[in-house]
């Protein structure tokens, strides 16, 4: 059996982050992963300003080419009541970005690739197991099983080897996010738009010259919208895009069902959950890659001090992700629920919360700041 001192499932964007950090502590790290090709992953994820400045380092110089500034995001409903948050209102040159996830893995993989200290190895893992004197993983690489133990077990393969742990959360919202690209006779002026829209939380994101479309429709509308691109032009130029002049579909729409899953603990004995692992939430809000950086930030701080793994400096991760944590998921879950309800009194409600949300600007900032930063 070979023993490993730090062995990461999943190369995911997390999973590399955290290995390329540990690196750079010298530390020796083993990433597991299933397949490192995300060409078919058809996400563009919203990172935020302070996401960028986490892997920015790490992105070549054709990141600028693969990247969108978001500078102003304009959040509405349909009714009465706007609310904008820009970039400059917070001193910053742009509130984040917009980036393909394929396009993000494969140049943190390039950057995981060049470090002597980090191993990557194509593996289906099939058990990961926690224990006092070490943990332990069995993986398959094509017909042959391989069993590796290790000293500090990370989990970030995005929660698809944990359904037997303990969840404070479970929730199916029965909807799945539809994405695809559209042209739109006005310009997108590196506006991002959040609308509650009839349907489904709605998302434009600029990148490069068009929008990306996200929205999180019922399962059983999202189904029909995938093969019905025409339905799908009206419902979206009736529910928003009139207002740019109207929509052209210029790819094809795919969809990902919608979750929202909190692990009761992140620290066990010698196991850590970051990343989509330890939580995964709606896209509404354009939070799940961003909170999971910030697990990875939090994680590889606790461990710069030492030269070896020791786990005593690990028993506060707990609480110094929580909090961060469950601001996320409750605010998430707010707007991926409450807040999209049509019910008369609740459309109400979120018209007078929009404007009063944009006459308190601090508020607005606080929301926004907490938003990139974290809490
Ligand atoms: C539609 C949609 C839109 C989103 N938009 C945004 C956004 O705008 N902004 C944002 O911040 N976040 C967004 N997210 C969330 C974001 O995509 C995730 O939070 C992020 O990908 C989590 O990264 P991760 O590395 O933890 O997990 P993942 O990206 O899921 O990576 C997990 C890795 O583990 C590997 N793996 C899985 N199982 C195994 C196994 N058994 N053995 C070996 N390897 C395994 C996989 O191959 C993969 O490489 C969005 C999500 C969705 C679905």
């Amino acid at each position: 059996m070979i023993h490993k001192s730090i062995i990461i499932i999943g190369g995911g964007p997390v999973g590399m982050s955290l290995a390329l950090l540990l690196s750079e502590q010298g530390k020796n790290v083993t990433i597991l992963d299933q397949g490192l090709s995300k060409n078919n992953d058809g996400r563009i994820l919203a990172l935020s300003y302070a996401s960028f400045d986490i892997i920015g380092k790490w992105l070549n110089h054709k990141s600028s080419q693969i990247r969108t500034p978001i500078n102003t995001v304009q959040i509405s409903h349909n009714g009465l009541g706007v609310s904008q948050i820009k970039a400059e209102a917070l001193n910053l040159d742009s509130l984040g970005f917009t980036i393909k996830y394929s396009d993000v893995c494969e140049q943190l993989l390039a950057e995981v690739r060049s470090r002597s200290n980090i191993q990557l190895v194509i593996a289906d893992v099939t058990r990961a197991v926690d224990g006092n004197g070490y943990a332990y993983v069995e993986y398959q690489d094509g017909i042959n099983k391989h069993l590796l133990t290790c000293d500090l077990l990370i989990m970030a393969e995005g929660g698809k080897l944990l359904q037997n742990i303990a969840k404070k959360i479970n929730h199916d919202y029965e909807e799945q996010a539809v994405i695809f690209h559209i042209k739109t006779k006005e310009k997108h002026n590196n506006i991002a738009y959040e609308r509650f829209a009839k349907n489904g939380p709605l998302v434009l994101l600029p990148y490069n010259k068009h929008y990306v479309v996200v929205w999180s429709l019922k399962n059983e509308l999202a189904s029909q919208v995938v093969y019905d691109e025409k339905y799908l032009t009206e419902m979206l130029d009736k529910e928003f895009t009139n207002r740019l002049g109207g929509a052209t579909i210029i790819d094809k729409p795919i969809s990902f069902p919608l979750k929202l899953v909190q692990t009761k603990q992140k620290f066990f004995k010698r196991m850590v959950v970051v990343g989509n692992s330890a939580q995964t939430v709606h896209p509404v809000s354009a939070q799940g890659l961003n909170l999971g950086l910030r697990d990875v930030m939090a994680l590889a701080d606790l461990l710069s001090n030492d030269k070896e793994i020791n786990l005593k400096n690990l028993v506060n991760y707990d609480s110094l992700r929580n909090m961060d944590s469950n601001a996320v998921i409750g605010f998430t879950h707010l707007l991926a629920t409450k807040l999209e309800s049509q019910n008369f009194m609740m459309k109400h409600l979120r018209g007078a919360g929009l404007i009063g949300l944009s006459n308190l600007p601090v508020l607005q900032n606080f929301i926004a700041r907490s938003l990139i930063f974290g809490v």
